[in-house]
């Protein structure tokens, strides 16, 4: 009405109204939800509201490994056959149904399964998450392809116009079996349960990998961060990798309602229409960036681990992020050179240290140590602990005691620094669960910048976060789209 008034026409004219991008400005008082439209004027809208991609039957053409049915590994294996060439798609874990038996595991019986996890299984670590879809990483290529391909397999449109767009962890699996039914149906193969142990290599060049039996093919190697037998296979295969900077921390869990109420300015928090709020913090401690991050708001914190012997932390929330608590990372930067020795594998052998140590400190359960915010300030002890989502059940710990200083103290400088910046989120109504260390990878597979193979491998193509080149769902996804370019490039040549 309001729009056929402002432009003088009859409002009969209008078909329809497409939201194209949708914005909250929450920086003042007064919250502004920015919107931008597309107006139908005697014309119907479209019936698709997002870009198809056409994908051609492969069936006998030249096949292409991808090791890793993360989005990496999915999205490369889209784009292969796009391109005319047939993906054969090893995963090491469950598909994304059967997955979640072994998930639910985690809490009855307080064991992670190596294989089956919050990390491993199809969709890769990005399929039981927020399904955050924001990327910082434009230059890298197209986001908005990676976005709409997730439609076209069943994602809301909304995505296409939300400015931090997420899907949400109920809604991700059924996206992640149309992508697998894709690739099948375009005559490609995915294979669950099939963990490659050993790459063939003929001199300089991969011709194939070893899992249950040999797959022939140049390699897209999209094993994730967490795969850790794939770094030590790699180093002691003396195929050139480097260690790589990560951050460390915790997962910080508020009631959402408080951060609503910080982050929408008022005391009735989000009222009847805003979404549940998130936050960004970010600040400098003794030269080291101490931020939030992966922010989950109306979300659980989730046990991340992916063997036995570990407590690894993460968060994840549902499509209408309506829990009644929000979490994100707090993590410290680590660089290289804060940890001792010189073997590439060292950033990844802290990792390992210090989720050993946190099992530990959980009574050798998945019982995560957790201590209040203000306490963990304060150096004090918590006596008990505030209701908390996380599933398997917290325990009391001294974390400022025992954490790395060059983490707990960090820390404790950079929540004092958000607490003046957002009066009231330092606070012991806020609980700090260890320990977030499975922010990026440890290491960085050496890549050429232009052909993305290896930098003396031909024939294998270190993809995704695992590889050191991405840092979540999207920038994954186009990673895997580009690997899969310059693996057709190769093939051609
Ligand atoms: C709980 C959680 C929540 C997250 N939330 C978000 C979010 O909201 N938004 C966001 O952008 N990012 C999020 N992330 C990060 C995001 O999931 C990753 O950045 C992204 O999944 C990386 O994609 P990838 O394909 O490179 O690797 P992965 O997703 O890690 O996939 C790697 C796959 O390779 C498989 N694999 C490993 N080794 C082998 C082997 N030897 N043989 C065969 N298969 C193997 C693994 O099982 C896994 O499925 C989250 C991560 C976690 C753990």
């Amino acid at each position: 009405m309001w729009i056929a008034e402002e432009q003088g026409i009859d409002v009969r004219t209008i078909y329809g109204i497409r939201i194209l991008k949708r914005s909250i400005d929450a920086r003042q008082r007064q919250i502004y939800v920015n919107l931008k439209v597309r107006v139908y004027i005697n014309e119907q809208p479209a019936d698709d509201n997002y870009v198809r991609t056409d994908y051609p039957d492969v069936e006998g053409r030249p096949q292409v490994v991808v090791v890793g049915a993360g989005p990496g590994g999915l999205f490369a294996a889209l784009r292969l056959i796009e391109l005319g060439l047939r993906p054969i798609v090893l995963e090491r874990g469950k598909n994304v149904h059967d997955r979640k038996k072994d998930l639910a595991n985690i809490t009855k019986t307080q064991k992670v399964d190596a294989e089956s996890n919050y990390c491993f299984g199809e969709g890769g670590a990005g399929a039981y998450s927020d399904g955050k879809l924001y990327t910082r990483s434009k230059k890298r290529g197209n986001t908005d392809k990676i976005l709409n391909v997730f439609c076209q397999h069943g994602a809301s449109t909304a995505i296409l116009a939300d400015a931090h767009p997420h899907i949400g962890t109920d809604r991700l699996p059924k996206v992640i079996e149309a992508m697998r039914n894709t690739i099948i149906n375009s005559g490609g193969e995915v294979h669950f349960q099939t963990k490659m142990t050993q790459l063939i290599l003929e001199g300089n060049k991969v011709v194939g990998c070893v899992a249950d039996k040999e797959y022939k093919g140049p390699v897209i190697l999209a094993t994730g961060h967490s795969a850790r037998d794939v770094y030590r296979y790699l180093s002691e295969a003396k195929i050139e990798i480097e260690s790589k900077g990560i951050a460390i921390g915790v997962r910080l869990e508020h009631p959402a309602q408080l951060i609503d109420q910080i982050q929408y300015h008022s005391k009735q928090g989000r009222g009847k229409y805003l979404p549940a709020a998130e936050y960004a913090m970010v600040t400098q401690v003794d030269g080291r960036g101490v931020y939030s991050f992966c922010m989950c708001p109306g979300g659980f914190v989730i046990p991340a681990a992916t063997d036995k012997e570990q407590i690894v932390v993460n968060g994840m929330s549902p499509a209408s992020r309506g829990t009644q608590w929000s979490n994100s990372g707090m993590v410290v930067e680590i660089r290289p050179e804060d940890i001792e020795g010189d073997s590439v594998l060292k950033v990844m052998h802290y990792q390992e240290e210090l989720e050993r140590m946190c099992w530990q400190q959980g009574n050798m359960r998945q019982t995560a140590p957790a201590q209040r915010m203000a306490d963990f300030v304060n150096g004090k002890l918590s006596y008990d602990l505030p209701k908390s989502s996380y599933a398997p059940g917290l325990i009391s710990s001294p974390l400022h005691f025992w954490l790395p200083k060059m983490i707990s103290k960090r820390l404790q400088e950079g929540f004092k620094t958000f607490g003046r910046n957002a009066h009231g989120f330092l606070t012991n109504e806020a609980v700090m669960i260890a320990v977030e260390t499975r922010t990026s990878s440890p290491v960085r597979i050496l890549r050429d910048r232009d052909t993305l193979q290896h930098v003396r491998i031909q024939g294998l193509f270190p993809c995704g976060e695992g590889a050191g080149y991405a840092g979540g769902i999207v920038s994954a996804g186009v990673d895997g789209e580009r690997c899969a370019e310059m693996c057709a490039a190769y093939l051609k040549k």
